[in-house]
């Protein structure tokens, strides 16, 4: 069967020589055995939310959604196993109903668990990281068809870089999360001025348990957000005011600035600026998933770096005036956000307190100068791009940015000798 598929983006599409949507972990086994026999690659895909080709397969596409289901949830320890094919918003009711809630989370829920973690796809935290920091255990079916599970105990090399393992080790049938009680977030956000931001980021950062910020370029405007925990009570945004902010501000408000400063590119500035001072601050008080989350409807592509959180406040000075410098108009804000250093080998944030700089452009607009401007800058510190965003890295420059590099590409031999998950963009980032 020839199925044409397209990532969220627009910017990468594929035609698998066949798609599989197998119901059980025997049936992801056979149709790796299969694939193997049969000489084809074979790629589990999720929700088909990254922006670089990670995904993509001319063999043999895997589909979990017959193998999505929540297996258990412990409402006394928090210890959660989902099925591979598990959307993160699906994922999150079933938590909810169950008086249970994950610790952090990034900025939508479409994705699905095992993709979300496969990439390190993360929020914002002083404390907390990436969904991947968050998994206690994993199952995985080998280049061979075989099973293997791994946890700090069990296979513990292979844990180390399960976890962000780009989809290049295995196929992920299942995985056991470290929930814990549901709970509220305050949501504090204000407008402020961005150099005052920078001066004081790392007091911002200590003082909440997830900080992030929103600068428009061509403006010297960020809008801030200070999420933290409360024992409420809730008081969420009326319909009418979130209809109003996120809907029209940042949906369809949004889509129709950018359309205006894809056709008029002069006018971009004066449209940050117009949107940037209609932000008002707002402080509202909900369950953790809502304030966490929201919905994305502007179609964008994205390329975000991860920098030593010490190099943040130079970082964010240079970027300011760098659209003027290269005679760009950039009409979506950059995001930045935090994680505490973890342990994973190819984690973005391993081995080091890490602070996050996203750059969009609309879709259809040619991301390549800004991004490779960008990706200059984030190159004189060391930059770590996103796994499933948008950059153009090799295997030669990553190596000199992750310490555990060959840690994670020698148990790719091990696993994975006759590389039956690889693709043109791991053959790309990791070697061929
Ligand atoms: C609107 C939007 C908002 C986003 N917000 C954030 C954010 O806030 N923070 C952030 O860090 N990122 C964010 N991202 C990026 C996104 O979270 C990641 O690219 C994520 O990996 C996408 O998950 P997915 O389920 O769509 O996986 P896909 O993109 O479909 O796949 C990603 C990788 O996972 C592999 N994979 C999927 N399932 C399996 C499996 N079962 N076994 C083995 N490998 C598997 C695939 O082969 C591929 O290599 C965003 C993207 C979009 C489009």
């Amino acid at each position: 069967m020839h199925v044409m598929w397209r990532n969220w983006a627009g910017n990468q599409s594929m035609t698998p020589a066949a798609v599989e949507h197998p119901a059980s972990v025997d049936e992801v086994s056979r149709v790796v055995k299969e694939a193997a026999a049969a000489g084809r690659r074979v790629k589990a895909i999720g929700s088909g939310h990254s922006f670089t080709g990670i995904g993509l397969t001319d063999g043999v596409l895997v589909q979990l959604d017959r193998v999505d289901q929540l297996v258990s949830a412990d409402a006394d320890t928090g210890r959660v196993v989902v099925q591979g094919g598990l959307p993160l918003w699906r994922l999150n009711a079933l938590l909810a109903e169950r008086g249970l809630g994950l610790t952090n989370m990034g900025d939508v829920d479409r994705q699905t668990v095992t993709g979300a973690i496969c990439t390190g796809t993360h929020g914002t935290g002083r404390d907390s990281g990436a969904l991947a920091t968050q998994v206690l255990a994993m199952e995985l079916v080998l280049a061979d068809g075989s099973l293997l599970t791994c946890s700090r105990e069990e296979n513990p090399d292979v844990f180390a870089a399960a976890r962000v393992s780009l989809g290049a080790l295995g196929i992920v049938t299942s995985v056991t999360i470290q929930a814990e009680g549901a709970f509220l977030l305050t949501a504090d956000e204000q407008p402020m001025p961005l150099l005052d931001v920078v001066d004081d980021f790392e007091r911002h950062v200590a003082e909440n348990e997830h900080f992030e910020l929103y600068w428009f370029p061509h403006t010297d405007l960020a809008l801030t957000k200070r999420n933290n925990r409360t024992s409420g009570p809730a008081k969420p945004l009326s319909t009418a005011r979130k209809v109003v902010e996120d809907e029209v501000l940042s949906n369809g408000f949004f889509e129709a600035t950018c359309r205006i400063g894809k056709a008029f590119p002069a006018a971009i500035p004066r449209i940050n600026r117009a949107v940037s001072k209609a932000l008002s601050a707002r402080t509202y008080t909900d369950a953790a998933p809502q304030v966490f989350t929201a919905k994305r409807r502007v179609r964008f592509k994205e390329m975000e770096y991860a920098i030593p959180r010490s190099e943040l406040p130079g970082v964010l000075r240079e970027l300011r005036t760098l659209p003027e410098r290269h005679g760009q108009r950039i009409s979506f804000p950059v995001e930045v956000r935090v994680a505490p250093a973890d342990d994973i080998t190819l984690s973005t944030a391993s081995g080091r307190d890490t602070a996050y700089v996203a750059v969009h452009v609309y879709k259809g607009t040619d991301e390549k100068p800004y991004f490779d401007a960008v990706e200059a800058l984030m190159g004189t510190v060391g930059g770590r791009p996103h796994w499933g965003k948008l950059h153009s890295l090799a295997a030669e420059q990553l190596r000199e940015r992750y310490p555990r590099f060959e840690e994670f590409t020698a148990l790719r031999d091990r696993l994975d000798p006759e590389r039956r998950f690889t693709n043109a963009y791991l053959d790309r980032v990791l070697g061929a």
